[in-house]
């Protein structure tokens, strides 16, 4: 079983951008996978598709398995989303917040609330659980976004540029962050653009340029080109 299996995976947008021109890449269960590339390679336009936000042109997706076009639902609930851009609501409280969104995917109240412990403690947000979001700092917003990705339990979390904008302090703070969380059996995937980053974390590596996979390697084999 993969976590991820995409084959042949085509994206053109209205008005004739051809994001993703054939895409082959398989990502294992327990990997930490980077998808590195240039602005507009089609790194986003990969992930929308992954979790359904854009509709593919053509070709297959499956997650864990479940085939995006025929049991979506259940591609869905295996996957924890991690968007760029801060989009809970900064008046809410950090424990409403990931409380909410367990709701969101059925889990039932009394879970949720034991659940919004054990991720807002690994996040180290524990004691902020009552103060609203507005109120954290870049980092801790960063870490509320990743907790309430995991709310549902996803088995693969995918990132968006997860240190975008962050300063180095932060990022190594974030990376030792999902490198614990890979290591707690949570497959990772994260879209970035510097090879640093992929360097640091990744095991498994794919190149997009251009709507084009231009490598899927090994981190190690890569390494050993340059
Ligand atoms: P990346 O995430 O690697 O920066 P994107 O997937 O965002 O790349 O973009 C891939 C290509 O698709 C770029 O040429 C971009 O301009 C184009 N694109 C992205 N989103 C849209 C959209 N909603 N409509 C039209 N073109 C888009
Ligand atoms: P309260 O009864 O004051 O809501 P709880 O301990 O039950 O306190 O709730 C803890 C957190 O969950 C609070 O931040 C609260 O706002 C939030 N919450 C309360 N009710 C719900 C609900 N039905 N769904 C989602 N979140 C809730």
């Amino acid at each position: 079983t993969y976590a991820l299996e995409i084959k042949d995976l085509k994206k053109v947008y209205k008005g004739g951008v051809k994001a993703l021109r054939g895409i082959d890449l398989t990502v294992e269960d327990g990997d930490f996978y980077a998808l590195l590339g240039p602005n507009g390679a089609g790194k986003s336009t990969t992930i929308g598709v992954v979790t359904s936000l854009v509709n593919k042109t053509s070709g297959k997706v499956k997650v864990f398995d479940y085939d995006i076009d025929t049991d979506l639902t259940r591609a869905k609930q295996q996957i924890g989303l991690v968007p760029q851009e801060f989009n809970f609501n900064p008046f809410e409280t950090v424990q409403q917040i990931v409380v909410n969104q367990a709701g969101y995917y059925g889990v039932p109240r009394k879970e949720a609330m034991k659940r919004s412990e054990k991720y807002l403690k690994q996040s180290d947000l524990w004691e902020k659980r009552d103060v609203r979001a507005r109120m954290l700092s870049g980092g801790m917003k960063r870490r509320l976004m990743i907790a309430r990705a995991l709310m549902h339990e996803p088995r693969l979390l995918i990132l968006d540029e997860p240190t975008a904008g962050v300063d180095i302090e932060l990022r190594r703070e974030m990376w030792d962050f999902l490198r614990e969380l890979n290591k707690s059996g949570t497959t990772i995937i994260l879209t970035t653009h510097y090879l640093e980053e992929a360097e640091m974390l990744c095991r498994n590596i794919g190149i997009i340029r251009a709507g084009e996979l231009i490598e899927d390697t090994s981190m190690k084999s890569l390494l050993s080109k340059l």
